[in-house]
């Protein structure tokens, strides 16, 4: 920085000799003759040292001061002049306009010495003053306290941030800010590391005026005198009450669902942790289960992703209802959520918050205008018996909730050791399943079905078979739930309409005469808004008349939805394709809903077949179908016919139609095409002398 003096003096050899002088100690010297002259230079130039003579004519030395002292107060000001010139001074003086008054003549070294000292008290006065702005103004809390921590003075920001003014806090200790948050240990680190280090910084839970805690940044620097004694502590402190709640947000997130606002898998395995921590020590039981919603996603695919968020948010609503505050419910993703009960007196207890679960999904969700039935499969372990370790615990409640859900959905199921074969087996099918899918590894058989009197061939059966090279035939009542609970159905049935259709129109071009194929549907096919349009679709690309067509559907898939299934079955015979209701006797078959659809055929189960010779409660259930059937002008067909008595006995009771191994087992392609052909009606004269009940040749 440059030192400047501007010297004011009237006479010229004394500006001259000054000037000499001060050069020495490599001031910069302006020099004015006059007052006016004096202020003109300084307007133009950085000085901060004036020296100015006090008899000057026009205006003397103290009239310039008082005016540089309103218009350059960071000046320091000067009076160099004869002795008798100190009493017009020293009024100047006491205002503060003249900083010193030096005598003429004047000692050449107590001169500079005078000289150095006002620049050095500039300089001070300048960072004071820079200081002071700082700490006026800056957003950062400012208290600066004696070496006891009473308050000396604060900022504005200080008052922003604590809500207390000046005049609250001055000559208070500054330990009024402080909360409960911390323990005596914590205030006195820092009062050891202010003492060893002079400085302490770290966050700190802060009390307002009003009461408030809020988290703050505190930087503490104590100031040391020359013996090394503090005299002063300066704080600084910055609110970080946002950053604070950005922190917690954040980490609330990384371990909560989004959706339900639920536990997450990470949160879970903690809480999971520490429960077992607990129990061990304290000889609890735990369990943990693991459930899944069934069909969730045709819901989603269906109805849409807003009405499976809300579902899965009243889902999580209900499973948080049904334990207690203890436990913990958490979504672990998709529709999959998982519960920690924990400290468990005795492992029953988690039966009955199963059946609690369970009670309280058998009300019906209203989303909107749909009415939804959540159904659950539930999983169960239990600590220690399933499992010493979070991982174990987890592994073996999934595996107890997929065998929950192959036993038929909605069920619960305790995990128990011989589990993991068969889930690993199912995993295996499963893989299996998707591939054969993609290869089109599947084929249709075909079973025959007659009428007993006409001896006419009235019908085959399309029947779905997986030959699996390496491991055999995979039954479909294994691999069409699995089909179903993997989403494959509705491609494996437009597999199943398009092979069964393309195979007739193979026949019809051989030459053989028109039989009726039967397709069996599942429920979910019944569920797409376009089954109709493919069903006639697939018939128009081979050239057939829907006649050609029976579909099978059970009792079970209609009631699901009545009436969108009695619209769907209209349209179907609007077309002119037969319906036949399989597995009939097993579920409602109610008078009612028979009418109301009016099927074509009424298949009468095999498990009636089977024992109606020597059950006589079966044979009435078969007696009760069969003329059900006749008052609704309905043809029944028995399924599973293996044995002659059988087919007798049907015959005496009325039932015309058959279908089972006593007239033929599901046939490959080529085989049913030979049976096609050489079916004679006589032929079912033949058939009575047989009384062999044949295996099944074709799996
Ligand atoms: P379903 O529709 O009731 O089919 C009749 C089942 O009874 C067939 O079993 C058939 O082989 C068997 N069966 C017929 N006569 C006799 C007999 O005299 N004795 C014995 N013991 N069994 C007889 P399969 O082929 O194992 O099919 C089982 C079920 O799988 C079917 O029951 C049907 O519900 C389903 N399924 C088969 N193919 C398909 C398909 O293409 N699509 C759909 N959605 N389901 C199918
Ligand atoms: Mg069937
Ligand atoms: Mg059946």
């Amino acid at each position: 920085m440059n030192l400047t003096i501007l010297l004011v003096d009237d006479e010229e050899e004394i500006l001259l000799s000054l000037s000499r002088l001060l050069r020495r100690d490599k001031y910069q010297i302006i020099t004015a003759t006059s007052a006016n002259d004096a202020l003109e230079k300084i307007a133009v130039n950085d000085v901060q040292v004036v020296i100015t003579d006090q008899r000057m004519p026009g205006m003397t030395g103290v009239q310039l001061l008082i005016q540089l002292k309103e218009k350059y107060p960071h000046v320091i000001r000067i009076i160099l002049s004869g002795y008798s010139d100190f009493n017009a001074v020293s009024e100047a003086i006491n205002s503060g306009a003249v900083y010193k008054f030096l005598s003429k003549p004047w000692d050449d070294d107590v001169l500079r010495a005078q000289i150095q000292e006002a620049f050095r008290y500039q300089m001070l006065f300048r960072r004071k003053d820079h200081l002071s702005i700082a700490f006026e103004n800056t957003i950062e809390g400012l208290i600066i306290t004696d070496s006891q921590g009473n308050i000396e003075s604060i900022n504005p920001a200080f008052t922003t941030i604590t809500g207390y003014v000046t005049a609250e806090v001055i000559g208070q200790n500054a330990s009024l800010l402080r909360s409960n948050r911390h323990s005596p240990e914590f205030y006195q680190e820092i009062s050891d590391s202010l003492e060893k280090k002079g400085q302490w910084d770290g966050e700190i839970w802060s009390k307002r005026k009003n009461g408030e805690l809020f988290p703050e940044w505190r930087s503490i620097s104590a100031i040391r005198e020359a013996d090394g004694k503090t005299s002063h502590y300066v704080s600084f402190l910055v609110e970080i009450s946002n950053q604070k709640e950005k922190e917690r947000q954040i980490q609330y997130q990384a371990l909560h669902d989004p959706l339900t606002d639920l536990p997450n898998r990470k949160l879970f395995l903690d809480r999971l942790h520490v429960a077992m921590e607990q129990a061990k020590r304290s000889n609890y039981y735990m369990a943990v289960m693991f459930i899944d919603l069934d069909r969730f996603k045709q819901i989603n695919d269906s109805l849409g992703h807003d009405v499976g968020d809300d579902l899965l948010k009243q889902v999580a609503n209900r499973l948080g209802q049904s334990v207690r505050g203890e436990d913990t419910v958490s979504r672990i993703g998709g529709d999959e959520f998982m519960l920690l009960l924990s400290r468990l007196p005795d492992p029953k207890a988690a039966e009955s918050i199963v059946k609690k679960i369970k009670a309280k999904f058998q009300e019906v969700i209203h989303i909107g205008a749909h009415e939804l039935h959540a159904t659950l499969s539930i999983g169960v372990s239990i600590f220690p018996k399933d499992g010493t370790t979070p991982d174990m615990l987890i592994k073996n409640a999934d595996t107890a909730m997929y065998q929950a859900k192959s036993d038929g959905r909605n069920d619960f199921c305790f995990y128990s050791s011989d589990m993991n074969q068969d889930v690993t087996e199912k995993l295996l099918l499963k893989n299996a399943l998707y591939k054969a899918m993609k290869n089109e590894a599947f084929l249709l058989h075909y079973q025959p079905q007659v009428d007993l009197v006409t001896g006419q061939l009235i019908g085959l059966e399309a029947l779905a078979r997986w030959p699996r090279p390496e491991v055999g035939n995979v039954p479909p009542s294994r691999f069409i739930p699995l089909a179903e609970e993997e989403g494959l159905i509705l491609e494996f049935g437009r597999w199943v309409l398009k092979t069964a259709c393309q195979q007739i129109r193979e026949w019809q071009e051989m030459g053989l005469p028109m039989v009726r194929v039967a397709v069996n549907l599942s429920a979910r096919q019944f569920e797409e808004d376009d089954l109709v349009d493919y069903i006639i679709n697939t018939l128009k690309e081979n050239n057939l008349s829907p006649g050609v067509l029976e579909v099978e559907v059970t009792e079970s898939l209609i009631m699901r939805n009545p009436s969108k299934s009695a619209k769907i079955l209209a349209k179907l015979r609007g077309k002119g394709i037969a319906i036949a209701l399989d597995d009939f006797g097993t579920g409602y078959s109610s008078l009612s809903y028979l009418r109301e659809f009016s099927f074509d055929t009424l298949k009468l189960d095999r498990s009636f077949v089977i024992h109606m010779t020597e059950n006589p409660e079966d044979a009435a259930i078969v007696d009760t179908v069969i003329q059900m059937g006749k008052a609704l002008k309905q043809n029944v067909l028995a399924e599973g016919a293996e044995e002659e008595n059988q087919v007798k006995a049907l015959q005496a009771k009325g039932c015309g139609l058959v279908q089972g191994y006593w007239v033929s087992p599901p046939l490959n392609a080529n085989d049913t095409a030979a049976f096609i052909k050489f079916w004679e009606p006589s032929k079912i004269v033949d058939l009575w002398s047989r009384v062999d009940s044949r295996v099944e040749g074709d799996n």
